[in-house]
């Protein structure tokens, strides 16, 4: 128990600065493309060429990260929850 104990502020502070980065920053490059939005080809001369768009992001390049989709469905519900209460 002691070791779990000990563990705990260390999870806690993850944790917290996993939230502070999906407040900063919920957008994240896309990990298929790199935030490109569509896949690199290298032509013969060595020069790069966009592809076909990626599936991933539908060409975007970047995503949203998963902490802040959480984030945003937590205040979907509560706001249901709240605009019920209120009528
Ligand atoms: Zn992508």
């Amino acid at each position: 128990m002691t070791s779990l104990l000990s563990a705990m502020p260390a999870l806690v502070l993850v944790a917290l600065s996993y939230g502070a980065l999906c407040a900063l920053s919920p957008i994240g490059a896309c990990r298929k493309c790199k935030g490109w939005g569509a896949k690199i080809h290298q032509t013969r001369t060595g020069r790069l060429k966009r592809g076909r768009t990626c599936r991933r992001c539908d060409g975007y390049g970047v995503r949203l990260r998963l902490g802040r989709r959480l984030y945003n469905a937590t205040v979907r519900l509560h706001r249901a929850h709240h605009d019920d209460s209120t009528r």
